[in-house]
């Protein structure tokens, strides 16, 4: 099947999308207009994320409407109005306030996808305290590097998390005053108590006190794929971002049933896993369990999923099994599928439109960025392989680093950095305590993302690489990402990850570590095919020189590949950070 045919969303026109004509949207759009459509707190008292995604539909029409199906990893379900998410939120804010927790303060979550982690995010933004959390999975080291770079002043938790991987680490964490765990029926000491007790205790209604878009509300520390993770931090304003995106991108409709399969360790898992469909007023589905292909069939068809957001790593997971998935599930409530974390190999969007009935939306963006900032829409053509189209009110661009600034680059088809103008609601404001990191961001009033990127005639973006990954070889610059996809598209190839060897001749070799499907075996024959596949579609000097089979690639826990790890084992030198490393 032709990999550059451009294909449209089946159905597109049957279900009007929000965004129908991506020139027309653009040209209307404005962030005041954006903002127009939220309430803002009472009195002008400012803008806040939590009072625009439970308070405002709690206090209206959608108060009873369901907000938050959770669905527990042992077949429980809970399920949480409107109303339900502003009073849960409104205890945990009230409970804050009880222990002296106040604007600015670091509050941090370090537990599973359990309801008590939403009202603790939705809560701590009313008290315009900031939310940071942390993957459940992280262990001892990696929890104790955030929370004492990050402030934190309280940690809620689970009984087990604490005493596994916090409890130890109390005495390094002066700054660390309390410790709610969230289910614990009493409390343990003075300042590690019972959440439920606490929660039971307080009010269910709490006046958000004034708020500026520009206070902090969010700290996000990066997947870690290129070094160690940064600490991004996000403001209040970032709501229009969040609102935007999950209009015209997301394309939420009030009855939609939304599924983003991120955690909200990762900002993926906030911004669009709590914030945006809440923002909405539509239901937001919460899956406690981790990924299992049968179980994910499952949950898109019985809680008949309407938008679903997930991730290329996943994706490449549910292509491995053979089969259609919708000759054995009913998939029919679902009419959009987004992807975004890593490049979607083209040969996904292909197997997509196939197995699923739909074609599989990319989009780009990052934890700096807030929310999303590159994407295909519902109804807009999806090139395979393309990021799609700036989001409405952004403006992208690719640069190169010229002496004493930067030089945008207007001719299609080049390659460069991609870049955004500065100025969106959900820039990143900081990286905590490192200045000068954050302002070798920017140029020139352009912040650059240190991916590489081209964009073509029609304006379609093209993901590279990112800067780091970026290979030499002979004169050529390769992405590892256009490696990757070409092998994928064999029948055999699960999952690809390709590095530049350092080489005498060349500069770099290309290097690629394969992932067989099961049932294939990996021998010498298999790599001599590969490579003269490999070879016929990149050409001798970008496809692979050596080819590793490997059982799988090094992940970060957010489903990244990281090269630099696959490059630093091939070369004998030290692995760096770890802390977002997959178990493996
Ligand atoms: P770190 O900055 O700590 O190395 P990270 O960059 O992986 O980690 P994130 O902010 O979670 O941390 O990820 C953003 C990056 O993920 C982007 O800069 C880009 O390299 C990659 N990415 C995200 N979405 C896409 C996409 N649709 N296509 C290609 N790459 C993507
Ligand atoms: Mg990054």
């Amino acid at each position: 099947m032709p990999l550059d045919s451009i294909r449209k969303l089946p159905g597109a026109g049957s279900f009007k999308a929000n965004l129908e004509d991506y020139e027309v949207t653009r040209a209307l759009f404005s962030w005041e207009a954006i903002l127009s459509e939220l309430q803002g707190l009472p009195d002008g008292a400012g803008l806040n994320i939590a009072h625009e995604a439970v308070d405002r539909h709690a206090a209206g029409a959608r108060a009873q409407h369901l907000a938050l199906r959770w669905l527990g990893k042992d077949g429980k379900v809970r399920d949480l109005s409107y109303a339900d998410m502003s009073h849960g939120s409104a205890r945990f804010a009230n409970v804050l306030r009880s222990l002296g927790v106040t604007r600015g303060d670091r509050v941090f979550a370090l537990m599973g996808r359990i309801p008590e982690l939403y009202f603790a995010a939705l809560g701590t933004l009313k008290n315009v305290s900031v939310f940071c959390p942390l993957f459940s999975q992280f262990g001892p080291e990696p929890v104790f590097q955030r929370l004492s770079r990050g402030d934190a002043k309280l940690i809620v938790t689970t009984s087990a998390l604490y005493e596994k991987k916090v409890s130890a680490l109390r005495e390094r964490l002066p700054m660390l005053q309390y410790v709610l765990l969230a289910d614990a029926t009493e409390d343990v000491s003075a300042d590690v108590l019972s959440l439920p007790k606490m929660m039971a205790a307080a009010g269910d209604h709490f006046v958000i006190p004034p708020t500026s878009p520009e206070d902090m509300a969010l700290l996000h520390f990066t997947s870690g794929t290129t070094g160690m993770p940064k600490g991004a931090v996000h403001v209040h304003q970032a709501v229009l971002t969040h609102y935007a995106t999950g209009k015209h991108v997301l394309d939420l409709h009030p009855e939609d049933v939304f599924w983003c399969t991120a955690d909200p360790g990762w900002v993926t898992g906030t911004s669009y896993g709590i914030f945006a469909p809440l923002l909405h007023g539509v239901t937001n589905l919460v899956d406690e369990a981790d990924f299992d292909a049968e179980r994910w069939y499952s949950v898109l068809q019985d809680q008949k999923v309407t938008v679903w957001y997930t991730a290329p790593t996943a994706i490449r997971r549910l292509m491995r099994i053979p089969g259609e998935p919708r000759t054995r599930y009913d998939l029919s409530a679902l009419r959009l599928i987004h992807s975004v974390g890593e490049p979607l190999n083209p040969e996904a969007v292909v197997w997509g439109n196939k197995a699923l009935g739909l074609p599989i939306h990319d989009n780009w963006w990052q934890t700096e960025t807030g929310g999303i900032m590159i994407a295909n829409y519902a109804a807009m053509d999806i090139r395979p392989g393309s990021m799609g189209k700036p989001l409405p009110g952004i403006e992208a661009a690719i640069v190169t680093r010229a002496e004493g600034g930067i030089q945008v680059i207007t001719e299609p088809g080049v390659e460069g950095e991609l870049a955004l103008k500065t100025g969106w609601p959900s820039m990143f404001r900081a990286y905590l305590h490192d200045e000068a990191r954050y302002a070798k961001c920017f140029v020139d009033g352009w912040y650059l993302s240190g991916d590489l990127a081209k964009r073509d005639a029609d304006g379609y973006f093209w993901f590279v690489g990112r800067a780091d990954d970026i290979i030499k070889t002979s004169g050529h610059m390769v992405g590892p990402f256009e490696v990757e996809s070409a092998l994928m598209e064999h029948p055999v190839v699960a999952e690809a990850g390709v590095i530049g060897k350092p080489d005498p001749l060349i500069g770099e070799l290309v290097k690629a570590f394969v992932v067989i499907k099961a049932g294939h075996e990996a021998n010498d024959e298999l790599r001599l095919e590969l490579t003269g596949f490999a070879r016929k579609r990149l050409g001798p000097a970008v496809a692979p020189k050596e080819i590793a089979f490997i059982d799988s690639l090094p992940k970060t826990r957010s489903g990244k590949i990281m090269r630099r790890l696959l490059k630093a084992r091939e070369l004998g030198l030290p692995e760096g950070d770890l802390s977002t490393l997959e178990k493996e």
